[in-house]
């Protein structure tokens, strides 16, 4: 970060506050840690920064009350609270958070429900987040929105204040594209997301899921790590979340918890000590690590007596019945595999259900022989990195689920498949018996990674590469797009000789449908030109990359088309069309592209050719995205070789790789037309209006002069304005009704 950067906003859920209700509904408020709050801690500490989020006592149906002192105190450390009804944080969290997102993006699409009135209830809250965001951001600071339940906050924020830096950092998992399209909101939840500038995942593999769905999903077309949404830039990184393994380190070695150590050493003399630290959670897998354990008691009977299990589950979420019916599973294997391989002295399970002091816990760390980390799915898991930061050089060894985020940066791990119970139970073997030579090797080898990547890391790499990717954006975007005002347009339209507009027909006057042949106009649009055409001092024309005889069949006569992005212009009222292109000498050169891109049509299955007059188009939009898009790149490349050198060009745009003629394009068209129309400055007025990148050509004539319009919900163009696609016809029909009005008044001026 620069110094011209503001301070950093940080968002999440929940404040870093933990709250204890009184009888009396008045809640006490405590700093609380966890691995989130010691990874932003350190930004938050900076002395910059705002930290913006509800309080976790909020949930329940009545509203708990903060004393005053508590609140200015609160304020005093940087911390806002976000203000949310009970009723409706519970539909939002409990509801659309952790019963849709949480089970969905850990695989497991059964448990989720999928409730239209708690996903409201999501976007509403987002929606408060927003507010409470805007009414605190100064120019220049940056937004940090954390996790799942924040989704859709990126994009509200963007469409509020457009120039802001905002970065989004998801820490579970992102699912493969196929998992992720199962949820019914999944165009808003990416679209959400997409507001940021910088969106940041624990691993490579989810930021590719993420990429990958957002080609499948909203049709994008991303690259490594970028992807253009419109003219902006959005970066994706995988910053895995580090801890201060120094500073755990050190606190793992203070008297208090070596005090500990040596109750332990009473208690588990001679003997071998596995660990499981979690939260009771179903994507922790802790039965059927309880299963794997009784299978290595059951394969290696010379273990029986010789090694103690220690399982801390931490309550979580007691009031919901998945997670009570899971603590009933796990009591009743505790009890099961205890009868079954107890003895008198010898327990094999000890099962914790709380929640442990500091002490406690990094004393176990440091007595474990072994330290199993087994989760179905998480998206990091710090259990493993905290133990790997307590021992240091000591002897340790770690099992690792591979279907933990940790897994991509810790390898030196034993790594198992926790769905098998086998693969766990000969991970807990053969961590058993490693030489402590062996076992020592495996913690410094992956604590010299855990230095590297630690909590610093994670917030240094993702401010940093945010503030990269804003500076980018600001040279590329015109940040103060606005919406355009229907009174300012009429008061300029009103004065202006003549109101010359070229309107775009796909994803403007018609919205984009999925096959090109079914967007034909609806019969309000065919009304709205001809009520246009009709006004005196108004010059209409559409403008598309469609050819002729499409434009010309369904639009009416009374306005000017403009096809084929201006290879072929019909004025209004005239048959005939004029050809901006002499294409007489080509006939090999077009033969040959045909070829090229034949030979693709067949291959790509869902591909297809276009033949215009003057081009021709390979659409993919049908076809697999991801592999289309490859062969799009190869098919581009392949026809930018072959027409080096002559009068055809290849572009890629929407899903499409189109050879059409170079310097036609819609600029062009657009001047031609204004000098063959006398256009004046000073005495006319002149309108664009598009949604596609080929429609920036017409934003960019006679750039000071131009209404220019660009038809998107995101800011992402050079023009001057910017509107929703359904909002455009409302906006012309405004704009025709005022002209209409005026025209009356000139008749009874003249009549009178
Ligand atoms: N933890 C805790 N109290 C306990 C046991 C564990 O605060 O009694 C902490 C542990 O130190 C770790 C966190 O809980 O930082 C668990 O984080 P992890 O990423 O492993 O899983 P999550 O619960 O976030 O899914």
């Amino acid at each position: 970060m620069g110094p011209e950067d503001g301070r950093v906003i940080i968002v999440s859920n929940r404040l870093p506050v933990s709250t204890s209700v009184l009888g009396d509904g008045w809640i006490v408020l405590q700093r609380s840690s966890g691995g989130l709050v010691n990874g932003l801690e350190e930004v938050h500490q900076s002395g910059r920064s705002l930290w913006m989020g509800c309080l976790a006592g909020q949930t329940g149906s009545s509203k708990l009350k903060v004393a005053d002192s508590d609140l200015a105190d609160l304020k005093e450390q940087g911390l806002r609270i976000v203000d949310v009804p009970p009723d409706l944080y519970e539909s939002y969290y409990e509801g659309f958070s952790n019963g849709a997102i949480w089970p969905l993006f850990h695989y497991m699409p059964d448990r989720c429900h999928f409730s239209p009135s708690e996903w409201e209830a999501y976007e509403q809250v987002n929606q408060l987040f927003a507010d409470a965001i805007i009414s605190e951001v100064q120019d220049n600071d940056i937004v940090w929105v954390q996790d799942y339940q924040l989704m859709l906050l990126p994009n509200m924020l963007r469409r509020m204040k457009r120039d802001l830096s905002i970065g989004f950092f998801l820490h579970i998992p992102f699912p493969s594209a196929d998992m992720f399209r199962v949820l019914p909101w999944r165009n808003e939840i990416l679209s959400g997301v997409l507001g940021s500038d910088l969106v940041g995942f624990h691993t490579l593999e989810y930021m590719r899921h993420f990429s990958n769905s957002t080609a499948r999903v909203l049709g994008l077309e991303p690259h490594m790590d970028s992807l253009n949404y419109g003219e902006r830039l959005v970066r994706m990184g995988a910053f895995p979340l580090g801890i201060d393994v120094k500073a755990m380190h050190s606190e793992a070695r203070l008297p208090e918890t070596e005090e500990q150590i040596e109750a332990l050493d009473a208690n588990y003399k001679g003997k071998k000590v596995i660990l499981g630290v979690d939260r009771l959670d179903y994507t922790k897998g802790i039965p059927p690590r309880l299963e794997a354990f009784s299978a290595l008691l059951e394969k290696h009977p010379d273990l029986v007596g010789k090694v103690s299990f220690i399982q801390v589950s931490v309550p979580s979420r007691v009031k919901v019945d998945e997670y009570r019916d899971l603590k009933a599973e796990v009591d009743g294997l505790v009890g099961m595999i205890n009868g079954r391989f107890g003895a008198p002295g010898y327990v094999p399970i000890h099962y914790l259900f709380q929640t442990l002091t500091r002490d406690h816990l990094l004393a176990l760390y440091r007595r474990a022989d072994v330290a199993v980390v087994t989760p179905i799915r998480d998206g990091l898991n710090l259990v493993c990195k905290e133990y790997v930061a307590s021992k240091g050089e000591d002897p340790g060894a770690l099992v690792l689920s591979e279907f933990a985020g940790s897994a991509a940066e810790m390898g030196e791990a034993i790594l198992v498949n926790p769905w098998s119970p086998d693969s766990m139970a000969a991970g807990m073997h053969k961590a058993l018996s490693m030489s402590d030579e062996k076992k020592s090797q495996m913690m410094s080898d992956l604590w010299d990674r855990l230095a590297l990547h630690d909590n610093r890391a994670w917030s240094t790499g993702f401010l940093d590469t945010l503030a990269e990717t804003r500076r980018r954006n600001t040279l590329s975007v015109d940040v103060q797009t606005l919406d355009p005002d229907p009174g300012e347009l009429v008061d300029r339209l009103s004065n202006a000789r003549h109101a010359h507009f070229f309107i775009d027909y796909d994803g403007t006057l018609v919205a984009v449908a999925e096959k090109p042949e079914l967007a034909t106009p609806t019969p309000e649009v065919i009304e709205l030109l001809k009520d246009m055409a009709g006004i005196q001092n108004f010059r209409i024309s559409v403008v598309s990359g469609r050819d002729r005889r499409f434009l010309e069949e369904f639009l009416p006569h009374d306005v000017t088309l403009i096809a084929e992005h201006g290879a072929c212009i019909r004025r209004a009222g005239d048959q005939e069309c004029e050809h901006m292109v002499d294409d007489s000498h080509f006939k090999d050169l077009w033969d040959n592209v045909l070829r090229v891109m034949t030979d693709f049509e067949k291959r790509i299955p869902g591909s297809r050719i276009e033949r215009k007059e003057f081009g021709v188009v390979w659409h993919y939009r049908m076809a697999e995205p991801i592999f289309a898009q490859e062969q799009a790149r190869e098919l581009a490349d392949a026809l930018g070789g072959l027409l080096q050198r002559t009068p055809l060009g290849v572009t890629t745009a929407k899903k499409a790789v189109e050879v059409r003629h170079i310097g036609i394009n819609k600029g062009e068209a657009v001047r031609f037309i204004l000098q063959e129309d006398g256009f004046d400055p000073k005495a006319d007025m002149l309108i664009t209006m598009g949604d596609d990148r080929t429609d920036e050509d017409m934003f960019k004539v006679y750039t000071k002069d131009n209404v220019s319009i660009a038809v998107s919900d995101t800011p992402m163009s050079s023009a001057a304005y910017m509107i929703d696609q359904p909002h455009v016809l409302p906006l012309l029909e405004a704009l025709t009704r005022s002209a209409k009005g005026w025209q009356y008044k000139l008749w009874d001026l003249q009549a009178s």
